[in-house]
């Protein structure tokens, strides 16, 4: 079925589509490769799912709650629906007033911030580390006021924001920390004492979502919360359960954000692969480190030395005006790339209301001119990584022939 294809058999792409021979193309993710290794195990947990027809709260969504939890060393994990639900449902349940102001990167994907304007709560952006491209305490001290209630660490890309320093701050200031944990899934933060933590569980709430392309996906859309605080733990279970106590009686206004129990299998099987679905990335990036390291034109990931990265994007910095054409050049030989992210989040329409006019942080800008991720995926071969960073080694190359 699938048809044997060499990366190096550069004559091209084009001309095998042209003649038909059944092939995807280098993908950013590859689901399909990652689903048929584990084809039998998962395919027999979904039927089983499905001839229980115990569809809603099933004894998987249980199970992998309890598994989650020991992975994470976590006490508390709350399944829901996606990763913007989770975002929305931590700050529901943290009791915030309309106007107190929570602290959010400025270069990060949509949903941290949507949700704090969805409660009419008032989200502001930050800058962000020109190298980690996480935000930092330094870059969030300043911006704290009287209204300052919770700051929004987003684990981007795949490593941690530099948490100790965050957490003093927030202890500082009396301040909650809710972490975007959806691109970091397993990521490792070693505290300065030695003891090693999960991203998603340092701060008084953390948020994943399962969407199919991140680290830790399903089949569909699903999320989940994580806490060690029992009382934030209750009150986030109950909101997510359309703010019940006991069934039919109903405390506070709340949602209904649950995770399907065909979901909770599928994870349940994937959540056993996770270290080694990272370690897959970390090969990937480190093929790209070594063989593009050299290009004075690229600022390579970089590496904190106090967290682990599990690369859910493998992100370079073009720094020249190079980065369309450089796209190009890889498109034309079948490689896609992305830009996460083209807009900060000030620019954004919909958040006009949340930045005077002309408001802008100069990190931000820089990094959405210059971001530009490489396809990593767990089903990547010697062959493939070659084909990429040949691909991006040549554009480098032609141009410093003309
Ligand atoms: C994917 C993502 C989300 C939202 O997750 P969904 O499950 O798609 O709702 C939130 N924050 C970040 C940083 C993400 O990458």
């Amino acid at each position: 079925m699938k048809t044997v294809f060499s990366y190096q058999d550069r004559t091209d792409l084009y001309k095998m589509k042209k003649k038909g021979i059944a092939w995807e193309g280098i993908q950013m993710v590859d689901l399909k490769g990652q689903y048929l290794k584990i084809k039998d195990e998962v395919d027999r947990a979904v039927l089983d799912c499905m001839a229980s027809t115990q569809f809603i709260n099933g004894p998987q969504v249980k199970a992998f709650q309890t598994a989650f939890e020991e992975y994470l060393g976590v006490k508390h994990v709350i399944p829901c629906a996606n990763g913007t639900d989770a975002l929305q449902i931590a700050f529901m349940a943290l009791g915030l007033q309309p106007g107190d102001e929570v602290i959010v990167p400025a270069f990060t994907y949509v949903a941290t911030a949507e949700v704090i304007a969805l409660l009419r709560l008032k989200p502001v952006m930050v800058d962000v580390d020109p190298h980690t491209f996480n935000i930092t305490a330094e870059l969030i001290e300043p911006a704290i006021t009287h209204k300052t209630k919770a700051i929004v660490p987003v684990h981007l890309f795949g490593q941690s924001a530099d948490m100790e320093p965050i957490m003093a701050l927030a202890a500082k200031h009396g301040l909650y920390v809710v972490e975007d944990n959806a691109q970091a899934i397993g990521a490792d933060y070693t505290l300065r004492n030695g003891q090693v933590k999960k991203t998603g569980t340092i701060g008084h709430i953390g948020s994943t979502s399962f969407f199919p392309s991140k680290n830790l996906g399903c089949f569909g859309d699903g999320g989940a919360l994580m806490t060690n605080d029992d009382g934030l733990a209750a009150r986030l279970r109950m909101i997510a359960n359309h703010g019940q106590t006991k069934k039919y009686y109903h405390d506070e206004v709340g949602v209904n954000s649950r995770l399907d129990s065909l979901q909770a299998a599928i994870l349940n099987i994937k959540l056993k692969h996770l270290d080694e679905y990272a370690a897959a990335r970390q090969k990937v990036a480190a093929f790209y480190d070594r063989n593009l390291g050299g290009i004075p034109t690229l600022q390579m990931p970089a590496r904190q030395n106090n967290s682990s990265h599990v690369f859910h994007q493998y992100t370079l910095r073009v720094k020249s005006d190079d980065r369309a054409k450089l796209q190009q050049w890889l498109k034309n030989k079948g490689i896609p790339s992305m830009i996460y992210y083209p807009v900060p989040l000030y620019k954004q329409k919909a958040f006009s209301d949340y930045a005077p006019a002309g408001f802008e942080l100069p990190v931000t800008e820089q990094l959405c001119r210059e971001v530009m991720s490489l396809p990593v995926h767990t089903e990547m071969d010697l062959e493939l990584m070659g084909y990429i960073a040949d691909g991006v080694s040549s554009f480098f190359a032609a141009k410093n022939n003309n």
